[in-house]
């Protein structure tokens, strides 16, 4: 198993990784599927169903629209949000969906996709079907998707195992470490910090392409959290949630320096950090997932905060901060999960506060066994958290919750580092916890809407 720096940090659009970057490149590969077929001249009509937590929360999250903009053939990272409302307004006028090198083929946008609120299917909780009809209503083409988290997509062979996704393709890396403690030892013999060893694995993969890679990673993060601090509003949805990031941001630059500040101020600026991304988020914008969309702003907030707060923080910092963080992303995607449709938020949340913890002890100096410590104490101490988003919206209580997150982050980070890096409890055992305990939560506070926060809302 390898997963890069580049699939646990992707560009791409909010709100949400799962249920609508993953829908939109599966809808995306359904089409390019479509494409090659022989047949594909005979295809009249394509059809396309959500299941599980795809049906229920969906609409929330804009699922609909990324899955016509997919069979438009928009990719996340490259799609301009500021022209999908023209296109999906286009497409509800034309009804049509023209596969590449072929005719168009009728999709009726209001009639062709539908929300199934039956049993999800078997896979995982978030399933997708793309079938592609014969004028005489004989399937052409039918594909099952999966999204997973984090914008991951997986078909159901490649689930299965029949056939190889590139994330189940063996590690060609000098560092090929699968849980905490084997990456612990590699450092051990080798001497070499997490960052080293990830950016070794990383280099064997991506070439010269890492570094513009990382910089590129780290503007996109920039230029959202910047965003986020200039704009206010309020966010799309019919919930009626106010961006609060630009406010705050301002009351903190008055309060900066004078004796009106207090000593917690330093956790207001987390707080804004974060908030300033995960609105973002929510408004459709270009983010980074950090590992998900829903968790976005844990990471570039305390990268921010390491950044602009830290002493002796430098580029080389930032970047150690990144690979770490990427490093421990991917050991829990891979042991356990990143989906809050599969193990509630703290899979998400959790999980990014995690990776910014380990990222923040290796910028200030950690060494590999305070790293895997701060990550530990992050992922603890959110054990159990579920997912609730109300009305199936990113925003209650997923932008908060980012903020918290990333406070609880650097206060992993710290503690480790006022330790020596032993520990009680490893990493990998946390980490098996998490999917434990995702495992046996009750589907309601998995990304469903039906259950926690999104049922018990205030009287208006
Ligand atoms: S509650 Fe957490 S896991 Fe659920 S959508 Fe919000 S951020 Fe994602």
């Amino acid at each position: 198993m390898f997963l890069s720096v580049f699939d646990i940090f992707k560009i791409g659009i909010g709100p949400s990784s799962s249920h609508t970057m993953g829908p939109m490149v599966a809808a995306s590969r359904f089409l390019t599927a479509l494409a090659t077929l022989p047949d594909r001249a005979g295809c009249t009509r394509l059809a396309v169903s959500l299941h599980g937590s795809l049906a229920f929360t969906g609409k929330g999250h804009a699922t609909d629209r990324a899955v016509f903009l997919g069979l438009m053939g928009c990719l996340p990272e490259t799609l301009d949000p500021d022209q999908a409302e023209a296109m999906v307004a286009q497409l509800r006028v034309n009804r049509t969906i023209t596969v590449p090198e072929g005719d168009p083929v009728a999709f009726d946008p209001d009639h062709d996709l539908v929300f199934d609120y039956g049993p999800p299917l078997p896979g995982h909780a978030n399933g997708m079907v793309f079938t592609a009809f014969y004028p005489s209503g004989e399937i052409l083409l039918r594909q099952v998707f999966y999204s997973v988290g984090g914008g991951f997509v997986v078909s159901e062979d490649e689930l299965s195992g029949q056939s190889s996704s590139r994330d189940s393709v063996p590690a060609d890396v000098p560092y090929p470490f699968t849980s905490a403690v084997e990456m612990l030892r590699m450092g051990k013999g080798t001497g070499l910090s997490i960052a080293a060893m990830k950016e070794a694995n990383e280099r064997a993969r991506h070439g010269p392409e890492l570094e513009p890679g990382l910089e590129r990673l780290q503007a996109a993060m920039n230029a959202c959290l910047d965003r986020g601090l200039r704009h206010d509003g309020i966010l799309p949805g019919g919930l009626s949630v106010r961006r609060r990031a630009r406010g705050l941001h301002q009351q903190l630059l008055s309060e900066r320096g004078s004796n009106q500040a207090q000593p917690h101020a330093a956790t207001d600026w987390l707080l804004v950090y974060a908030m300033a991304v995960n609105e973002e988020n929510a408004a459709g914008g270009r983010v980074v997932t950090a590992p998900t969309n829903g968790a976005a702003g844990v990471v570039p907030a305390v990268l921010r905060y390491y950044r602009d707060h830290c002493i002796g923080a430098s580029a080389a910092g930032a970047r150690q901060f990144l690979l770490t963080a990427a490093a421990i992303g991917g050991l829990i995607k891979h042991r356990a999960s990143i989906s809050g449709a599969e193990c509630g938020c703290q899979a998400e949340v959790g999980s990014a506060s995690a990776m910014a913890a380990a990222g923040l002890c290796a910028a200030l100096g950690g060494t590999n066994e305070q790293v895997e410590n701060a990550a530990e104490i992050a992922l603890e101490h959110h054990l159990g958290m579920t997912c609730d988003p109300v009305a199936g919206l990113v925003q209650v209580p997923c932008i908060e919750r980012n903020g918290l997150g990333a406070i609880k982050a650097v206060s992993a980070a710290s503690l480790a580092l006022r330790g020596d890096g032993q520990h009680f409890m490893p990493l990998d055992n946390c980490i098996e916890t998490m999917r434990q305990t995702g495992q046996d939560m009750a589907d309601k506070y998995k990304e469903t809407s039906i259950g926690g926060l999104a049922v018990n809302l205030p009287e208006c």
